[in-house]
């Protein structure tokens, strides 16, 4: 399977600092993205050691013997065990300098394997996909919000409106030993996955992210086209971005509009 990525971050146009951080690695066909919290520059430590320690660990895995041809659900696992690592390094490098004290972060990580996307994700940074016109959240949200939701509380357009919505229920940093949300899809050729953190998905509605990704450009600039839309809503929060497109066989050079036009 051919992919496809673009990443890019940008600070957005209220905050100084970037607590947003990305990883792709195209070798292994795996994606990260984190979205972090804390005083001072607690905030990008912490989405720093997520995406270095799930990388270098992912990384190794993949590359091993026991990695390299292992089927989806121990891709999942293998995901599951280096979120679990990164948890451990972001509290141990908390209660070892006082100026990281309850430092957290988000985490979503996105590969493929045969013919399967497989996502682990804590909090609420999101993965989405476009298929055939049609784009669907592929993880929910670990927030109080998505909770009231759950609970019909509130329905989702209350929810994208109400305030408190970074109040998470699930964080990498928080306590010994993370609860991760495993997902497994099939995947197919002319798929698009969005990896985004809430910058994002706090500035767009749905339909607006779905109407970028319908409209055929390069990745790098659909990626760039994402960013400047939020930053013109107003830029509230860091905004965080990743891209895989699946690149349908004998696509050529041309791949791009060829590929926006197999019904997406
Ligand atoms: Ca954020």
């Amino acid at each position: 399977m051919q992919i496809e990525y673009a990443a890019q971050i940008d600070p957005g146009r209220v905050r100084q600092n970037n607590e947003d951080a990305v990883g792709v690695e195209p070798t292994h066909s795996f994606a990260v993205l984190a979205d972090g919290m804390g005083g001072y520059n607690a905030g990008e430590v912490a989405s720093a050691m997520a995406v270095a320690c799930v990388r270098e660990g992912l990384a190794k895995w993949c590359a091993s013997s026991s990695g390299a041809q292992a089927p989806a659900p121990r891709l999942a696992q293998a995901m599951a065990v280096c979120a679990q690592q990164a948890n451990t390094d972001i509290l141990r490098a908390a209660s070892a300098n006082p100026q990281y004290a309850n430092m957290g972060t988000t985490l979503v990580v996105m590969g493929f394997r045969q013919d399967r996307v497989v996502l682990a994700h804590v909090g609420d940074s999101r993965a989405y996909r476009l298929r055939a016109h049609t784009l669907s959240q592929l993880t929910k949200d670990h927030s109080l919000l998505q909770e009231q939701v759950d609970a019909g509380l509130l329905t989702r357009e209350q929810a994208a409106v109400a305030p408190g919505k970074n109040l998470l229920t699930r964080a990498l940093g928080v306590e010994e030993g993370v609860q991760v949300d495993l997902t497994e899809l099939p995947a197919q050729p002319g798929d698009l996955y969005l990896l985004c953190s809430d910058g994002l998905t706090d500035m767009l509605s749905d339909d607006q992210i779905a109407q970028v990704l319908s409209t055929p450009m390069p990745l790098a600039r659909m990626a760039q086209t994402l960013i400047d839309q939020a930053n013109a809503l107003g830029g509230r929060d860091n905004i965080a971005v990743v891209l895989a497109g699946l690149v349908p066989p004998n696509a050529g050079s041309n791949w791009i509009s060829k590929w926006m036009g197999l019904g997406r």
